[in-house]
This record gives C-alpha cells, sequence and structure tokens, in this order.
C-alpha cells in the first residue's frame, strides 16, 4: 500500500535495521525499543490484521514461526525468554496498520499487561 508504512520499510523505500528475511516475511528493530531486544515481524504483503494473515491460508504464516525462531536464538533468547504480541485494532493501540508481531526480549519483562489500570 502507498502510504503504508511497514510497505515502504518492506520495499526499501524507508530504511530499517533488518535482522531477518525470507520470500514472505522481514523482521527489522523497532525504532522506538521497548526492551534491549526489540524485533517486528511483518509480512511483505500488506495486511492489516492478524485475522487477515491467518484467514488467507498464508505462506508468511510459516515464515514467521520460522524467523522468530532463528531471531530468538540469534538474539541469545532462547535461555533467558522472551514474549511476541501484536496490537490488532483500537482496543490494543495498533498504531501501524500492518500486520506485525512485536519480540521483546534481554530484560524481565513484568507482567503482560499493566495492572491495575483505570477501567
Ligand atoms: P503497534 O502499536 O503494535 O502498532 O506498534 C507499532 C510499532 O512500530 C511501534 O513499536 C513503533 O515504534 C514501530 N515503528 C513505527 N515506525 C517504525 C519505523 N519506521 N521503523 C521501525 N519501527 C517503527
Amino acid at each position: 500500500m502507498a502510504e503504508c508504512v511497514f510497505c515502504k520499510i518492506a520495499d526499501g523505500r524507508i530504511p530499517a535495521q533488518t535482522v531477518w528475511q525470507d520470500e514472505h516475511v522481514l523482521a527489522f528493530r523497532d525504532i522506538r525499543p521497548l526492551a534491549p531486544v526489540h524485533v517486528l515481524f511483518i509480512p511483505k504483503r500488506h495486511l492489516e490484521t492478524f485475522a487477515d494473515l491467518a484467514g488467507s491460508g498464508e505462506p508468511a504464516l510459516a515464515s514467521l514461526a520460522r524467523g522468530i525462531r532463528e531471531v530468538v536464538a540469534a538474539e541469545g533468547l532462547s535461555r533467558t525468554g522472551y514474549r511476541i504480541l501484536s496490537n490488532n485494532g483500537p482496543d490494543a493501540g495498533q498504531e501501524v496498520l500492518h500486520v506485525h508481531l512485536h519480540l521483546l526480549g534481554g530484560r524481565d519483562l513484568g507482567p503482560m499487561l499493566l495492572a491495575a489500570r483505570e477501567r
């Protein structure tokens, strides 16, 4: 998509720190890292949400799993652990409307969600 920032990264119009890629998926470092390791995995093809990805018999799904396994090993997270998350839609605060998985690690990541936030 012409104006999608992650499509621009996927086709090289915006630079990024690539850490892994194959035919279907690109992994690059988040520009505002929340942990010592913060890598984003995107399908190179524009899909908005995880449901779009899962619903289309996408070869990118297998690539995502393989890429995560390889980056986890390369970044030294296999023993210490890591978190994978994907924000989808407004309640999750998805900023970039091109589906992506965050891989976070390299420190104690704390509880899964902020506790006791005002509802
Ligand atoms: P989300 O809130 O799940 O949509 O997360 C979007 C993520 O994309 C944020 O963590 C941003 O820091 C990251 N991001 C936005 N633009 C770029 C960029 N040009 N290069 C790398 N990461 C980016």
